[in-house]
């Protein structure tokens, strides 16, 4: 079995998620008391969020290529950087590891190609959503179109992110305001809706809509169970 370097702490919250579904997964797939090989190293979210919300990329870069440099050299086979919004610096990591980096918006593509999806409702943070890194991804690399909510709703979005769920908040107002914003995307035409934040399914499940969801730390999460066993 291969090792999993992650990078987390994008929030803790969700990383939580990664570490349960990637057990889950290898003990799903061996059986017994088989769990997964893991490498982790979790940062302080507070200070790439500063640096997020001041456009400070190139700082968030450095850091976060330090991290996945110390996952490499502590022996991890590969990484996923388990969070949509700091796939922003992706190439910044990518050309300094030597290992492969397993990119969250490519398992997730390839989930939605297999089910014949080809017009598809992204929320996340506003950078994911507003920014072209990821939607450009699914646009030209995997011919995937792509629709946002407004920017009202994106506000919305966006804030119940860093305000909540990154903190570990679960409210029923905010599943409402998830729910209504997932219908605004179905009436746009999409045909299912990415989960393109790692803290969104902790808020808002499948059985809470009729509109198919897809959870990228799910994805992400059984995507490097596959290539650990691979
Ligand atoms: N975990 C979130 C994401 O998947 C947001 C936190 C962050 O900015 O990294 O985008």
């Amino acid at each position: 079995m291969k090792i999993i370097g992650m990078l987390g702490g994008m929030s803790w919250e969700s990383t939580q998620s990664y570490y349960r579904a990637v057990n889950e997964g290898v003990r799903e797939a061996l059986g017994g008391l088989h769990s997964a090989k893991v490498i982790l190293y979790s940062v302080d979210f507070a200070e790439i969020e500063e640096m997020q919300h001041k456009g400070d990329w190139d700082k968030t870069a450095a850091m976060l290529t330090d991290a996945a440099c110390s996952v490499e050299r502590a022996g991890a086979d590969f990484l996923i950087i388990c969070t949509n919004t700091m796939h922003i610096v992706a190439p910044k990591i990518e050309e300094a590891l030597s290992i492969p980096l397993l990119h969250i918006a490519d398992a997730t593509a390839d989930a939605l190609k297999n089910d014949g999806i080809n017009r598809v409702g992204l929320l996340g943070t506003r950078f994911t959503m507003e920014q072209p890194f990821y939607r450009s991804r699914l646009e030209e690399k995997f011919k995937i179109e792509v629709v946002v909510p407004s920017q009202k709703e994106r506000r919305i979005v966006h804030d119940i992110i860093y305000r909540e769920l990154c903190l570990g908040k679960i409210r029923e107002e905010s599943k409402d305001s998830f729910r209504k914003i997932i219908t605004a995307l179905e009436k746009q035409g999409a045909e299912a809706v990415i989960l393109g934040c790692t803290e969104i399914a902790l808020l808002i499940k499948q059985e809470d809509t009729g509109v198919p969801l897809y959870d990228t730390t799910a994805i992400h999460a059984k995507k490097a169970v596959e290539m650990a066993l691979k």
